[in-house]
């Protein structure tokens, strides 16, 4: 059989699915949680794991679930095929937990159920008889970093080292054993057309911001105490002055939020909270526009007079995607959705940790269109399921079908041509190299 009657058979079998998949892509939708705590989410995919006969390894990093299938056409390297699990906070969000406000504004719902269905297009066409080396059905928890304070008071626990997802999978050694990945973001913009490639996104550090001052009478006594609030301002403001000295070409971001600003209104705050990223194409452009956020931050308490505690945490690293992984997707691509439909996208500012992946491996991150509304907007929202959730499945599938038929050698000409930056030990060890906490008194 040619890969192309092979993955057609795939396809088949996907639609023949169509209803359960768009079901389950729904039913996560509507039941969005937070990173590191997607326990119903991993639990719809442990079960329906085992629907399909495969046993999954559970509560990989907290949340994570992972099967394998070898394939019965011989040895060959291992393919990691992800979905993200988690939701994030957006206020205004429609459909958003109402506890915790959880809501799935990015469309990670949709990289589920394409998981999922990848899994069932597979086995129901048995398409594993005609593959080579090994596939990973891997549900990835936290690519959302966020919640912080609650991520590093698991950190304290010990439960957690890392604070996104795959770092910390990447840690336990969850992806060891895995020589390429892929996984398929859903897009709400219309310029990645149906479903295209990026050639890079941002990588970004982490940082939480306390400012100590001294609370006192804000109206008997303001001058016996330090405003916290007054000192955070102006080290916003500071960074505000540094974005004319940020190159276009680092495409460098930072972006602040206040998550305590003062503790009742009749007294001069004591202690304020922030948190911000500072994100760029390259390492060096974020290591260099750190120095300058710190700078800034340190401004604040030197004016006041006030305290400034600077937590830097490892973020995510930049990301590219494997060229030889995306010339078999655009083909895949072409047949699926229409050529004039892909696009080729440039540099993306957002970040993700498929990024810290592609340090260790060749990995491939396409897009795939469905959605409308602002990524991260309350507006989000997925229109066509069949693109969202089936394209999704079979856009996975089919590279699966490119890499390991024919012994694997789609696979294997990827990895002889993609000589990652860095071993798995150097990653986290530079990740480690990063995080750094610093008092400065002004
Ligand atoms: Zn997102
Ligand atoms: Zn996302």
């Amino acid at each position: 059989m040619t890969k192309n009657e092979l993955k057609q058979r795939v396809y088949q079998a996907i639609d023949k699915r169509s209803e359960e998949i768009v079901n389950l892509g729904e039913q996560i939708r509507k039941n969005p949680e937070l990173g590191f705590k997607e326990v119903k989410t991993a639990r719809l995919v442990e079960e329906t794991f085992s629907r399909l006969g495969l046993s999954a390894k559970s509560g990989l990093a907290m949340t994570g679930v992972r099967a394998d299938v070898a394939g019965r056409a011989g040895t060959g390297p291992t393919f990691a095929v992800l979905g993200e699990l988690d939701a994030l906070v957006v206020t205004g969000h429609p459909v958003a937990d109402p506890q915790t406000g959880a809501a799935h504004a990015c469309g990670h719902n949709a990289q589920v159920a394409g998981l999922l269905g990848a899994a069932m297009g597979l086995l129901d066409s048995k398409a594993f008889d005609h593959l080579a080396g090994r596939v990973v059905f891997f549900a990835v928890p936290a690519e959302e970093y966020g919640d912080i304070e609650w991520r590093i008071s698991q950190a304290r626990a010990g439960k957690l080292e890392f604070l996104g997802g795959k770092p910390e999978l990447l840690r336990l050694g969850h992806f060891d054993d895995v020589d390429l990945s892929m996984m398929i973001h859903t897009t709400s913009r219309t310029e990645d057309g149906k479903t295209g490639v990026p050639a890079s996104n941002n990588g970004c550090i982490v940082k939480t911001i306390k400012y100590v001052g001294r609370a006192s009478h804000a109206g008997g006594a303001p001058h016996q105490g330090i405003n916290a609030l007054y000192a955070a301002q102006i080290g916003l403001a500071a960074i505000n002055a540094l974005r004319e000295t940020f190159r276009d070409e680092d495409t460098i971001r930072v972006h602040p939020i206040i998550t305590h600003g003062g503790s009742q209104v009749n007294v001069i705050p004591g202690e304020v909270r922030l948190e911000t990223y500072v994100r760029g194409r390259t390492v060096e452009a974020i290591l260099d526009a750190n120095k300058k956020v710190d700078r800034a931050f340190k401004a604040g308490a030197l004016a006041l007079g006030a305290k400034v505690e600077i937590e830097t945490l490892p973020g995510y690293m930049p990301m590219t995607c494997d060229a030889t992984m995306a010339k078999m997707y655009r083909e895949n691509a072409a047949a699926l959705v229409g050529a004039d439909n892909f696009r080729q996208i440039g540099h993306r500012t957002g970040s993700t940790d498929m990024g810290d992946l592609s340090m260790v491996m060749p990995v491939l991150h396409p897009y795939m269109g469905g959605a409308t509304g602002s990524g991260h907007g309350a507006d989000y929202m997925i229109v066509d399921q069949q693109l969202a959730y089936l394209g999704t499945a079979k856009g996975l599938a089919g590279m699966v079908v490119d890499l390991l038929a024919d012994g694997a050698g789609g696979a294997k000409e990827v990895l002889k041509t993609n000589k990652p930056p860095m071993t798995r030990e150097q990653y986290l060890s530079f990740q480690r190299g990063l995080a750094k906490r610093e008092v400065y008194e002004g």
